[in-house]
Formats: C-alpha cells, structure tokens, sequence
C-alpha cells in the first residue's frame, strides 16, 4: 500500500500523518497507481467486467445444455418405461415374428445369412431427435432389430457395452 500526499484529489484528513492523505495502491492487472479502495484501474476494471461477463455467459450456457440433457434422459427413461411403449413395443416385435429386419433384408439377399431373433425395438428416426420424439410411438418408425444390428444402427460396435434403445 502506498500513501501519497494530495491537495487536489479526494483525501481524508490523517491526524497520525499530519496532513490530507491518500491511500493509493497499485492496479492489480497492469500496474498502474489507483486510490485505494479500488481493485483495478478504470481500463482494467472495464476489461474484467467484460470477461467476466463472458464467462457467466458461458457458465449459463454450459449449465442449460446439461440441464436439457438430463431433462431429456429422464424424459426418455420414462417413456422406456411407459406401459405405452412396452405394448407398443411387444406389439411390433410380434408382428414381425419376432425377426431382425436386418437379417431378414440381408437374407434375402444371400440366403446363407443368418436370421437373428428380434429382441430391441429401434426408432428409425432416433428418439434424440426432435423428430424421432415426435413420432416416438408411431408405428412407422419403428424396427424390429437383433443386438448387433440394433448396436450397428446406432455406431456402437464394441461387444459388452451398456446399450440404451
Ligand atoms: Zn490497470
Ligand atoms: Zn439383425
Ligand atoms: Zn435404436
């Protein structure tokens, strides 16, 4: 801290020093001498505001992404759940037999392809899309698929993983 003696600026009287005095210290950022109270100096001060509020705009932003991502998690967990889309779902497997439409596609084609049991149910429009959300219990958008093809549709090769529909 640093005391330096003024007419002009605002001071306060200091009976200890003798005299009006004013607390000056230093600018946190560039260095530069500023009265005491103060953290920075008037550009720096400017300069710190304005990231500031940079990152409070970025925090916000991060914090809503999150925020929608968990709120679509649940929203999604919970329709995995509804008796609507456990009806609809078995409904579905049942009438394509139960049978991959993916083997069966490729069957077709080569008929030493295997023909897989159906056990998932996928949304040929994802149910992470808004689209795929909207038509979440439409007929249309679903298929009948066996795990690896299931996993294929969705990119994830890896055997062993923890997979959602
Ligand atoms: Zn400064
Ligand atoms: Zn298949
Ligand atoms: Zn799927």
């Amino acid at each position: 801290m640093i005391v330096i003696k003024t007419s002009e600026m605002v001071s306060f009287s200091n009976d200890f020093l003798g005299g009006d005095y004013m607390v000056m210290k230093i600018c946190r950022k560039c260095g530069s001498l500023i009265p005491y109270p103060y953290t920075y100096c008037t550009k720096c001060q400017n300069e710190y505001n304005k990231d500031r509020e940079q990152q409070l705009k970025e925090s916000k932003k991060k914090y809503d992404a999150n925020y929608n991502k968990y709120k679509r998690n649940k929203e999604h967990t919970r329709f995995y759940n509804s008796d609507e889309w456990k009806l609809l779902k078995e409904k579905y497997l049942q009438d394509q037999q139960y049978r991959c439409e993916k083997c069966e596609e490729l069957h077709k084609k080569d008929p030493k392809h295997k023909r897989r049991v159906a056990v998932e149910v996928h949304h040929i429009k994802w149910l992470s899309t808004p689209e795929g959300w909207e038509r979440r219990l439409d007929y249309t958008n679903l298929m009948a698929l066996c795990h690896a093809h299931h996993d294929e549709m969705h990119g994830r090769f890896q055997k062993k993983k923890k997979r959602s529909i």
